[in-house]
């Protein structure tokens, strides 16, 4: 549905807050104003859950988890940065591969499938945005992905 996602991404992380361990600490980088996005808004939920999950499942105690949305001309570019153990150059791809999971002994104590970012990445495809992933080995990680912004048309038109 038609959806201004800046009024949606407070709402999703007003929710994580409030079940958030207080030693993380989120912060948000949200223009204000309106941007609006046709969009599955149970599909979206379900991507950023997966993604703002990980980055408090995979943080440190006293770790920032910077939140951020930018608008441009034709589409949002929302990024989820985490100061936790990060992920290898040559695993960034990977992660996105069904039930991968860097560093098995590691991880298996944190549980999990390795299905979260598969399923991430198929549902930020059907909305025809782009996801992919920046890290630094013990510096943090940051997910990235894209959603076309509605047309001045569509906007009119709906
Ligand atoms: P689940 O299915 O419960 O989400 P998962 O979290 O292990 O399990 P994915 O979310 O698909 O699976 O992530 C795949 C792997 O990518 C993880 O096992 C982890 O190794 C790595 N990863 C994902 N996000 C981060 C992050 N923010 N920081 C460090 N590693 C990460
Ligand atoms: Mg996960």
């Amino acid at each position: 549905e038609r959806t201004d996602f800046v009024g949606y991404f407070h709402q999703v992380i007003d929710r994580f807050e409030m079940n958030t361990p207080e030693q993380i600490t989120l912060i948000r980088e949200i223009p204000k104003g309106k941007s609006l996005v046709w969009m599955d808004k149970d599909k979206m939920t379900q991507v950023l859950d997966n993604i703002i999950s990980n980055a408090i499942k995979y943080s440190p105690d006293g770790g920032e988890i910077r939140m951020k949305l930018d608008i441009k001309r034709h589409y949002l570019l929302v990024s989820i940065e985490d100061q936790g153990m990060g992920i290898a150059y040559d695993k960034l791809e990977k992660i996105f591969e069904r039930f991968y999971r860097a560093d098995k002994a590691r991880t298996r104590k944190l549980g999990g499938t390795g299905l979260g970012l598969a399923i991430t990445k198929e549902l930020v495809e059907a909305h025809h945005g782009k996801i992919w992933a920046k890290s630094k080995e013990g510096k943090g990680t940051t997910i990235l992905f894209t959603l076309p912004l509605m047309s001045k048309k569509r906007r009119d038109i709906r």
